[in-house]
């Protein structure tokens, strides 16, 4: 057995489960936090004024205009808030879009913050930031813009919507699949994705049928957990540069986008990295981890087919050529072929050929 690997990974602290919220008075304290900024969404719920609550006297005001992609001007308006409340830390409360804008703060001013995830997206565990500007969205990894805790309180989950829950639970599988073939993964990466697809796999039909089932919703977020750790650990593959260009260019839905790809680039992989997809496979309780991973995506009541969120047939020869422009790294070399095949399947939301047959020509 050859065995070689250098993991060297760096995490935020994580507090995990019901009543984590009272908590954060202490985990101010540790920070040395004295002013504090609540970053959100505008939208409504009770996840803030739970999290205004807890943090009580230090609150120095709430930034609600939170949006996804980070738009420049969003970035810009957050840190000028900051300034102007004079907040020595900032608290993320809500998904992707809420974080996405307090690391915006942390890369330009260095204030550091706290993450109360809402969603499944995975980006309070990760060192990735991402800004938008004049349609473009740059992205970097950074160690700044790490949060200094997360804090999993399930029940924050439990106003998440059936299909926002379906669409953030396979947008975080697709972490763990990617990070199974990640070229830079370890032991204890893969062991993380593995789990972290079991425990996806197990609770997201259970939270989508009853959005208040805490022990689905338990499940997922942990599941949710180990996704995020994957991404922020790993190098993602084809399947994030699919999802990247698609998402960019032809505005498709981020989360939707994951759960239509993702069994289409699983099947494509599928030669090249056997072992990782056997695993993926043994997670979800399958033979043919493409195929189960199309089966879960429509039983979640997810979109599975890229016509039906609003792509146009004729534009995938271009699509096509779009993602090859970058390389990226992935276990099985790629080319427009491959990726117009992989499209082609996704488009017409064919159930992907298993045991790696991959719905995509050979390059
Ligand atoms: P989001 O944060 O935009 O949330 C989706 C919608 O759900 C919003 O309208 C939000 O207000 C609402 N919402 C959030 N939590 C809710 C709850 N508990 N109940 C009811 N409604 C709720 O979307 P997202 O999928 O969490 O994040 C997507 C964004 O995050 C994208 O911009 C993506 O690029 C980014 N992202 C970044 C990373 C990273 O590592 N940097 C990782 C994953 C995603």
């Amino acid at each position: 057995m050859t065995l070689a690997f250098t993991h060297d990974v760096r995490a935020p602290r994580v507090v995990f489960g019901a009543g984590v919220l009272e908590r954060i008075p202490e985990e101010l304290d540790r920070l040395g936090a004295a002013r504090v900024l609540i970053i959100r969404t505008p939208r409504r719920g009770d996840a803030v004024e739970r999290v205004a609550a807890a943090v009580g006297a230090r609150l120095a005001g709430v930034f609600d205009g939170a949006r996804m992609h980070v738009p420049a001007e969003v970035a810009d308006a957050a840190l000028v808030e900051a300034r102007r409340v004079d907040a020595d830390l900032c608290i993320a409360v809500g998904g992707g879009s809420a974080i996405g804008v307090a690391k915006a703060v942390a890369l330009r001013d260095g204030a550091p913050f706290v993450a109360v995830p809402t969603t499944y997206a995975g980006s309070e565990m990760t060192a990735i930031w991402g800004i938008s500007e004049g349609g473009r969205k740059t992205t970097g990894r950074d160690p700044r813009v790490l949060a200094r805790a997360v804090l999993y309180e399930p029940a924050l989950t439990v106003s998440l919507p059936p299909a926002v829950t379906a669409a953030s639970g396979m947008n975080a599988l697709a972490h763990c699949v990617e990070a199974l073939y990640a070229h830079d993964g370890t032991p204890v990466t893969a062991l993380m994705a593995e789990e972290g697809i079991r425990a996806l796999a197990a609770h997201l039909p259970g939270a989508v049928r009853d959005g208040a089932d805490l022990d689905a919703r338990t499940g997922a977020l942990y599941g949710a957990w180990l996704a995020g750790a994957s991404l922020g650990a790993v190098a993602m593959g084809l399947h994030h540069r699919i999802c990247h260009a698609l998402g960019g260019t032809f505005n498709l839905p981020h989360a939707e986008t994951h759960a239509v790809v993702l069994p289409h680039v699983a099947a494509f992989n599928a030669p090249a990295a056997p072992e990782a997809l056997r695993r993926a496979a043994r997670a979800l309780g399958a033979d043919d981890a493409a195929g189960a991973l199309f089966d879960l995506a429509a039983r979640l009541g997810c979109p599975t087919s890229l016509r039906d969120i609003g792509l146009r047939e004729d534009r995938l020869d271009a699509a096509a050529v779009l993602v090859t422009e970058v390389p990226y790294p992935n276990p099985r070399p790629f080319g427009p072929a491959g990726v117009r095949g992989i499209l082609q399947g996704a488009w017409a939301g064919r159930r992907p050929a298993g045991h790696g047959a991959g719905s995509a020509p050979r390059e």
